[in-house]
C-alpha cells in the first residue's frame, strides 16, 4: 500500500531514510500501515487540548475537540484539523472495503475512517487513527 504511486506527499523520503527516522513500531504502521492494538495506544483515553500532529512529518492534523469517545480502542476523530490536512483513499486489503486515511503532507498511514455507525457526532464519520502516528502538541496556556 505505502508504494502506491498515485500518493505523490511534500515530503518524500526514501524507504532507508524512513527507517531512520522512525522506531521500528511507528515504522510499521505509519510506513507499512499497519495497526497498533486497540485500547493500548496511548491516546486511546486522551482529553489533553492541543493538536495532534502527524508523528513522521509534524503536520497539522487533528484538533482535540474533534475527538471523541467512540470505545472502539483507537482515537477517534469526527473530523480532520483541515480538509486538506489528510487524504483518503480506498483501502481493500484484508478481504473488507475500508478507507485508508494517510497524511497529506508525507503520505504515511494514519488509520481508516469509517461512515454511517450512529455516533453522536457533526459527521456521523470516525477517523480511527494509531496513537502511534501522532504527536499530542498540548495547548499553551
Ligand atoms: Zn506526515
Amino acid at each position: 500500500m505505502s508504494d502506491d504511486t498515485s500518493i505523490r506527499p511534500k515530503l518524500a523520503l526514501t524507504d532507508s531514510q524512513w527507517r531512520a527516522k522512525l522506531t521500528p513500531a511507528e515504522y510499521r504502521v505509519l510506513r507499512k500501515a499497519g495497526t497498533e492494538p486497540a485500547f493500548v495506544g496511548e491516546y486511546t483515553d486522551t482529553k489533553t487540548e492541543g493538536v495532534y500532529r502527524c508523528r513522521a512529518c509534524g503536520a497539522e492534523l487533528f484538533r482535540s475537540d474533534s475527538k471523541f469517545d467512540s470505545h472502539c480502542g483507537w482515537p477517534s476523530f469526527f473530523t480532520p484539523l483541515a480538509g486538506g490536512a489528510v487524504i483518503e483513499r480506498a483501502d481493500d486489503s484484508l478481504g473488507m472495503h475500508r478507507v485508508e486515511v494517510l497524511c497529506a503532507n508525507c503520505g504515511s498511514h494514519l488509520g481508516h475512517v469509517f461512515e454511517g455507525e450512529g455516533y453522536d457526532t457533526p459527521t456521523d464519520l470516525r477517523y480511527c487513527i494509531n496513537s502511534i502516528s501522532l504527536t499530542l502538541e498540548p495547548k499553551a496556556d
